[in-house]
Parts: C-alpha cells; sequence; structure tokens
C-alpha cells in the first residue's frame, strides 16, 4: 500500500529531512519546466539520502530520483508526487588514492579541482554539467572521459531497500547509457569511489584547457538546453540536398550582408524554412541540430509538433538520449 501524505511528513519530519511542499517543478530544474511536485526532498548527506531511499522502497511507494536535471524535460502538464533531489548529497572525503563523493557532488567542480590537484582521468569533464550519480547513471561523457571509468565502487541502494556496491563493469555500460538507465538493475546512486591517480599538474591543465575551449566552441547555448536530444543522428538524403541549397544560399547571402551576424541568422532562417519546419531557426543550436533550446513558453510546442518530426525526417533521429517525464508513472 502507498504510504499517505501523513505518513510522509511525520516520516520527514521525525528524520529531520529537509522537503518542500507543493512546490512548482520549474523552479527546480534545469530547462526551468515541470508541473507541481507535492514534495520535493533533499537529504542533506549520504546517510540520510540511504535512509530517505529504504524508507520509500520498503513502504512501495514510488519516487523518481533527480540530480542537476540536465538530462530530463518534466513536461509542465507533469506533476509529480514525490521528487528526491540529490543535490545537498555533495560531500567529498579525500584520502590518498581516492575520493569518496555523495551522488550530489557536482562534476565538472569535481573535475576541476582533480586537474588542479594534478590527478588524471577527469581533464574532459571540466564542463559537464550534472551530478556523480546522474554521471553514473547516464554513463556520461566527454572526450573520451567518463565518472564510470573513473569509478572503483558505486555506492546503491537495489530495490528491495538494501545496500549493494557495484563495479562500473556491473553496470552494463553502453554510450551514454547503463543497466541502471535502461531500469535493468533498479538502483538508486548514493555515492561512488573514485581514483586519484597522480600525474603532471601542467600537462593535465592543458589538456583540459583545451578540451574546455573545444565544448565552448561547439555549444552556445548552455542553459535551457539538455545537451544532445538523440543518441545517434545519420544525414538522409534530403538533409544532403538541403545543405547544398543552404551552401549556394550562403555564398548569395554574403554579397548582400555586410554583418556576420546577419549572414548566420538569414542563413538558418533560410535553411529552417526552406526544410518545412521554419519555427526552428529560433530553437536549434546555431551549430548543433543535436540540440534543442527551451527558450520560451512557445519551446514546448515546437519541441513536440517541429523538432521531432524535423530531426527523424533529415537526420534519421529515433532513440532519445533525453530522458521525458510525462506523468508520474515510474
Ligand atoms: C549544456 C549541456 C552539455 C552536456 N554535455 C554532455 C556531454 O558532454 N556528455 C554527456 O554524456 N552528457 C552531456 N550532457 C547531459 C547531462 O549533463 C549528463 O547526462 C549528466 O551527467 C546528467 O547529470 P544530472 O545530475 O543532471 O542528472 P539528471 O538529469 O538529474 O538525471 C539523469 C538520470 O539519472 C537519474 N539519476 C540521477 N541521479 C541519480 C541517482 N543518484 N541514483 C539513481 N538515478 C539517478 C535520473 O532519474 C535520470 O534518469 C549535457 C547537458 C547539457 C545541458
Amino acid at each position: 500500500m502507498i504510504l499517505s501524505d501523513e505518513a510522509i511528513i511525520s516520516f520527514l519530519q521525525i528524520s529531520s529531512v529537509p522537503y518542500e511542499e507543493n512546490i512548482h517543478l520549474s523552479a527546480k530544474t534545469w530547462i526551468k519546466r515541470g508541473g507541481i511536485g507535492r514534495f520535493f526532498i533533499m537529504p542533506k548527506d549520504m546517510e540520510q539520502m540511504k535512509t530517505v531511499v529504504k524508507y520509500f522502497l520498503q513502504n512501495k511507494t514510488p519516487f523518481h530520483v533527480v540530480g542537476a536535471t540536465s538530462n530530463i524535460y518534466i513536461q509542465n502538464t507533469c506533476d509529480l508526487h514525490i521528487v528526491i533531489s540529490t543535490l545537498n548529497v555533495d560531500q567529498e572525503e579525500e584520502f590518498d588514492d581516492y575520493v569518496i563523493c555523495g551522488c550530489g557532488v557536482n562534476v565538472t567542480g569535481l573535475s576541476r579541482k582533480m586537474v588542479k590537484n594534478g590527478y588524471v582521468g577527469y581533464e574532459g569533464l571540466v564542463g559537464l554539467p550534472g551530478t556523480i550519480g546522474g554521471a553514473i547513471v547516464n554513463n556520461s561523457s566527454a572526450f573520451g572521459y567518463s565518472v564510470c571509468q573513473m569509478s572503483k565502487e558505486i555506492y546503491c541502494i537495489d530495490e528491495n531497500g538494501n545496500d549493494l556496491v557495484l563495479s562500473s563493469d556491473d553496470l552494463k555500460l553502453t554510450a551514454h547509457s547503463s543497466a541502471i538507465k535502461t531500469k535493468e538493475n533498479r538502483c538508486i546512486v548514493v555515492g561512488a569511489k573514485l581514483l586519484k591517480k597522480k600525474g603532471s599538474v601542467e600537462d593535465l591543465k592543458s589538456k583540459s584547457e583545451k578540451y574546455q575551449k573545444q565544448r565552448a566552441s561547439l555549444q552556445h547555448e548552455i542553459a535551457m538546453t539538455l545537451g544532445s536530444c538523440f543518441y545517434k543522428l545519420s544525414k538522409s538524403t534530403l538533409l544532403t540536398i538541403l545543405l547544398t541549397v543552404r551552401f549556394l544560399t550562403r555564398k548569395t547571402i554574403k554579397i548582400f550582408c555586410s554583418k556576420k551576424v546577419q549572414e548566420k541568422r538569414l542563413e538558418r532562417t533560410l535553411f529552417y524554412t526552406l526544410s518545412g519546419y521554419h519555427d526552428l531557426a529560433r530553437y536549434v543550436d546555431i551549430i548543433q541540430p543535436n540540440c534543442f533550446i527551451w527558450r520560451d513558453e512557445k519551446a514546448d510546442d515546437v519541441f513536440f509538433r517541429q523538432y521531432l518530426p524535423f530531426m527523424k525526417k533529415y537526420y534519421k533521429a529515433e532513440d532519445l538520449e533525453i530522458e521525458i517525464i510525462s506523468d508520474d508513472k515510474i
């Protein structure tokens, strides 16, 4: 039997777990989307995270665990009953050869520190948004680096509410996914033991700077995007035709436009108008078609009505990398 709201409140208060009731999820999520969250629970550390997760699992009451929500699109029409945010489970405990991180530790912050202190394996992860927990579940990676490959032990709670220690091999990792993401393994990550291996500070700093520059050149807008929307893109014949037309018009536009910015804007408008999806010019990243920008209120409609069909037609994009939550079904 699912727990009553009164029982949940009583448990949270007795256990001194910080929580809010009936909040607008749009105030808490990366792309400012989502309906009402009946309970928004923010455990303070790994121990409290374990207590909270075990309580709901043992009482067979469904819940959502979220990190920085940099890969989740909760629709505005979607109200969620119980959301557990890991953002305050952000403690780090340093040892000689490893660091124990709570699931809410910020990946960029940790990686920056590792680079500064001369530990290898994190140089490509500066600039990757989100938490350690989210990065493990999503097997997030950049420039050949990933949190999973640095994880020696992953501390989890299994679906029956028992403590479990996993290795990255147990996660059956694939590109940007894991057995936890596919729900083959219904674990909640509470923390991880990450390796510290000495390298040259100068070398790591220069690599990290190079990757950050590369990231900046690929990503123009960080706020209000979820990174890549699809796992795999490939060019359709239609896209090749469209790109050829764009190339020819670019040359023409250059003759009439003196300013580079105007040139780009005009080129984009023309490109999406020719494709039959003219609204997209405002909502798709200028370089990365795989990156949608939830810029304003109209974006939700544009995403479903124009972006998804456009990506399917021109880029043969089928499988979403981002997670869309449209109702409170776990
Ligand atoms: C600008 C931008 C750039 C990006 N660049 C990259 C990139 O280079 N490479 C890349 O791989 N990704 C990238 N992403 C995607 C995203 O940042 C990563 O997937 C990130 O690791 C998600 O972390 P999060 O804390 O935001 O997770 P969330 O989005 O909050 O959650 C992701 C999933 O993990 C689950 N989850 C979160 N924490 C836990 C936990 N503790 N236990 C169990 N389940 C949990 C959630 O339920 C959800 O299913 C980018 C996103 C943005 C916005």
